[in-house]
């Protein structure tokens, strides 16, 4: 585990200071990206997070160099909670097909990366959360006329590793010609000139693209609501008290609306009718796989 503790109490009043710090008039805040802690103290801690880098709304590298999305703003949360100033985080791409190995090796601290928790991962990793609720759906072009009853004529894409690709294979569509990708964005070409027929993944991931400026007007959701996914932090297996530190993060962020500022801000753009907060530490969806 890479997060350098200065011990529980000192973490304590560093998360103290950096709430009325937030609360505050920022007097001694916008220092404008050139220092690094300095002589605030509280520098000495540090994270490595794995995000997606390439989800619009949820986990982006902006062309800039920062990052943006809902994912990000729950990590950056999450950080803060445990005296750890955005500065100090370090952002790991996490595909979805490397997260549990990332997380096996200790490459990161915890994953924050449109992870859905599900029984087959609990075996290698374990999970915070759930903190967002999406649905498996279609983007398709806008022309195009969809039915649900007709997915398993379509040629589709999704990415390798993710429960998506999966439940394609296992319930919404088995007969679908189905292309594993890397990544979700390298299949928006295929999908855009015609040779495949959608890209099937989260409606959260999904209501991203749809919105891109490059984008416009070029794609749409179908609408279907083809499974529930629950996203939860990913951790190393069995680091039970990185679990609970994390949920009580998390809890505090739904109960300070936080959560909700940072839902608008990142899918509101987008027009993505978000489900409310699931309840943290409650897993029982899982009985129902
Ligand atoms: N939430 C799904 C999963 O964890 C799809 C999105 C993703 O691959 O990140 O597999």
């Amino acid at each position: 585990m890479r997060i350098r503790k200065a011990g529980a109490l000192a973490a304590a009043v560093l998360a103290l200071s950096l709430a009325a710090t937030a609360c505050g008039s920022d007097d001694d805040g916008g220092d404008g990206g050139g220092g690094n802690g300095g002589s605030g103290g509280g520098g000495a801690e540090e994270l490595r997070i794995g995000i997606k880098f390439d989800q619009p709304g949820l986990g982006l590298q902006e062309p800039g160099g920062g990052y943006s999305g809902f994912d990000v703003d729950v990590a950056t949360f999450i950080a803060g909670e445990m005296g750890v100033e955005p500065e100090n985080i370090e952002w790991v791409e996490a595909p979805s097909p490397d997260r549990e190995s990332m997380l096996q090796r200790g490459d990161v601290d915890f994953i924050v990366a449109s992870y859905s928790i599900s029984t087959e991962r609990q075996d290698l990793v374990s999970f915070a959360g759930p903190y967002f609720l999406a649905h498996q759906d279609l983007l398709v072009r806008t022309d195009q006329e969809v039915s649900e009853d007709a997915i398993n004529d379509m040629t589709l894409c999704s990415v390798t590793g993710s429960t998506s690709a999966q439940n394609v294979v296992d319930s919404i569509a088995p007969d679908a010609d189905l292309q594993e990708y890397n990544t979700y964005s390298e299949c928006l070409p295929a999908v855009q000139n015609g040779t495949l027929d959608a890209l099937t993944t989260d409606d959260s991931i999904l209501a991203g693209y749809a919105a891109q400026d490059q984008y416009e007007g070029q794609f749409k959701l179908a609408g279907f609501s083809l499974s529930d996914e629950y996203y939860g932090v990913g951790v190393a297996k069995d680091d039970e008290a990185l679990v609970e530190e994390i949920n009580t993060a998390l809890q505090t962020m739904i109960d300070e609306g936080a959560w909700e500022e940072a839902v608008e801000a990142n899918f509101g753009p987008a027009n993505y009718e978000y489900e409310q907060p699931p309840t943290i530490g409650d897993f029982s969806f899982l009985e129902e796989e």
